[in-house]
């Protein structure tokens, strides 16, 4: 016999705005998590006999009643809608399709919006009917209810989102002797304290993928200071590090390492089906979780979909073959583009045609997209002409920020002093689309061994190396390794290689007033792509980029900055040239094992 479906539609106005609202729904992990839904286990991806996308999902309700279904991906429009739909495949369901909707509020108030949830289920079976009354009704019922608690806490943070129990299990003798330690480290204090709140009061998904950016916005302070708290967490076994691999396309986190050693060139994604290179820049992200000796955070799936965990992504919907789907495009401050999932056939919109008409349309066939650009309409009508089903996502074209990148990461000198043993396999190459690469050397340092003999100039040597280390660590840097008298560091940004050798070349004259004789030093400087390798047990770089930096040291005649038109243009750098204390000169130089001449400039500063 054939059930009839049980349609639920529920409105409320809620006094939170949609950006709130949308913030609060669409991160489904921890919404399912907060209503009671079961923890479930999703299969790799799968194509239906019309060609969308799905995930087998395995989850068992009350614990006890194993239940399994066709999860299709959600479609969504930021701060609009979304939805989900479930085929069933064991259990006493046969379908499931449900979502949420933000609508404008009875008076149009912007700090007001109507929440509408919409849950539709087919029963199989007598059992259906009472789970719908039971289980799916009560999810629905809990969701207003989380809704109802985030207007109690009262707070404008949007960070303070209601917790499942605010009680957690937290060693808190172990912690607070190992926040002892802590603080002997360069901590500020009052950061400790946020850090230990933190793990005691929020859930276990918050504790088990900690990500420093996001926690130092909550706590409005300097993301880098948290970076670095957490990383002194980390060595005293406060917090555990991991290192994750994202899809390039996708954006998701596909493969948790431990320790960098682990880390292979090459790995999958099952969405997008191919093989991507690690990249540090990008690709390889450090997120931090709770010790386990501190407290056990068991960081479950209960959703692998919803739209907050490829935030990125404005759009999403399914487009069966043979149809057509109206997107809007939102003003956006960055670049935007539509992508087929898996397939990962591009269209860039042109956010330069302002004039272009209200409404345009694109086509999808099997051979792609009919243009590969189009201009920024309000709507686009996508068609999709191929031979099957097609998910196409709207999204922002860049990169977001908001990651701390082993690039980064591994250009600290912190990272370097405190995890030494944190290195690549010693088969293993990973690429890095832009480091900074400082190189320096003594100028003269044969008649400063004659002068002064060799214990007395050995140990200037090493009080100089104090002194790179010092500007090069305050600046984000860190020191590779020391050749000789010379010393090559690295640095994540450009213009943070630029301000350790302008702060080494003014510390200079301090440092030998307190020498027999005097040092001068030559700095180059270089940005470009590298190769980061293991080499003797430590993270070391490799490539072009690294050799021109050398060479350009070489080009140094003492007290000056050398580096070229490359490193000079970049933005911020630029800005820093805008000094008036500073002088530039340029010339042409052949640099040695380089088959070309090139535009320099020697930077020395005024008295
Ligand atoms: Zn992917």
């Amino acid at each position: 016999m054939k059930f009839t479906s049980k349609k639920y539609v529920i409105d409320r106005e809620y006094p939170i705005s949609k950006e709130s609202v949308w913030k609060l729904l669409s991160d489904t992990n921890r919404l399912n998590l907060y209503i009671g839904l079961f923890p479930v286990n999703f299969s790799n991806i799968q194509k239906d006999n019309k060609g969308v996308l799905f995930r087998e999902a395995q989850a068992k309700v009350g614990g006890i009643i194993p239940i399994s279904w066709q999860e299709y991906p959600f479609q969504w429009e930021e701060k609009r809608s979304y939805v989900v739909e479930r085929r069933y495949l064991t259990g006493p369901l046969e379908h499931f399709i449900g979502g949420v909707e933000l609508l404008d509020s009875d008076d149009g108030s912007s700090s007001k919006t109507k929440v509408r949830l919409t849950a539709e289920f087919t029963p199989k079976n007598i059992l259906g009917i009472a789970a719908i009354r039971f289980t799916g009704y009560k999810s629905i019922k809990n969701t207003l209810k989380y809704l109802d608690r985030f207007l109690e806490i009262d707070s404008d943070d949007i960070f303070e989102i209601p917790q499942k129990s605010p009680k957690h299990k937290v060693n808190l003798m172990e912690l607070s002797r190992l926040e002892d330690t802590l603080k002997n480290w360069p901590v500020n204090f009052k950061y400790v304290e946020l850090l230990s709140q933190y793990l005691g009061t929020r859930s276990d998904h918050d504790v088990a993928k900690m990500q420093s950016i996001h926690i130092a916005r909550e706590w409005n302070v300097e993301s880098d200071d948290v970076l670095k708290l957490f990383l002194y967490a980390t060595k005293v076994g406060i917090l555990n590090l991991s290192w994750n691999l994202i899809c390039p396309n996708c954006r998701v986190s596909k493969v948790t390492q431990n320790s960098l050693s682990t880390i292979t060139q090459q790995f999958h994604c099952d969405l997008c089906g191919i093989n991507y290179d690690a990249n540090f820049d990008q690709y390889v992200e450090l997120y931090f979780s709770v010790h386990p000796s501190i407290r056990q955070a068991h960081s479950e799936v209960y959703c692998v979909g919803g739209p907050m965990i490829t935030p990125h992504i404005i759009t999403q919907k399914i487009i069966k073959t043979g149809s057509a789907t109206t997107f809007s495009i939102p003003f956006h401050e960055e670049s935007l583009r539509f992508r087929v999932l898996q397939v990962n056939d591009i269209v860039s919109i042109d956010n330069e045609t302002i004039t272009s008409p209200k409404r345009g349309s694109v086509e999808y066939t099997d051979q792609g997209w009919s243009e590969p650009l189009i201009s920024a309409h309000s709507d686009v009508i996508i068609r999709n002409s191929s031979s099957s089903g097609i998910i196409v996502v709207l999204e922002q074209a860049t990169w977001s920020k908001d990651k701390v990148s082993a690039a980064k990461v591994s250009a600290m000198q912190e990272f370097r002093d405190l995890f030494s043993s944190e290195v690549l396999s010693p088969d293993q190459s990973i690429a890095i689309n832009h480091v900074t690469i400082l190189f320096t050397d003594l100028k003269n340092s044969t008649s400063l061994y004659e002068n002064v003999g060799d214990a007395n100039a050995y140990g200037q040597v090493r009080r100089h190396f104090e002194l790179l280390t010092h500007w090069i660590a305050k600046n984000n840097g860190s020191v590779v390794k020391t050749i000789g008298d010379a010393v090559m560091a690295v640095f994540h940004l450009p213009e943070d290689g630029l301000k350790a050798a302008w702060e080494i070349q003014k510390n200079v004259a301090e440092f030998n007033q307190n020498t027999e004789e005097n040092i001068v030093l030559k700095i180059g400087l270089n940005s470009g792509p590298a190769i980061v390798v293991n080499s003797n047990d430590r993270l070391d770089y490799f490539g072009r980029t690294v050799n021109i930096s050398a060479r350009i040291q070489g080009q140094g005649i003492g007290d000056d900055i050398v580096f070229n038109t490359n490193f000079m243009n970049q933005q911020k750098v630029a800005e820093l040239l805008k000094s008036t204390n500073i002088e530039l000169t340029s010339f042409r130089a052949a640099l040695k094992g380089i088959d070309r001449t090139m535009d320099l400039f020697r930077l020395t500063l005024k008295d």
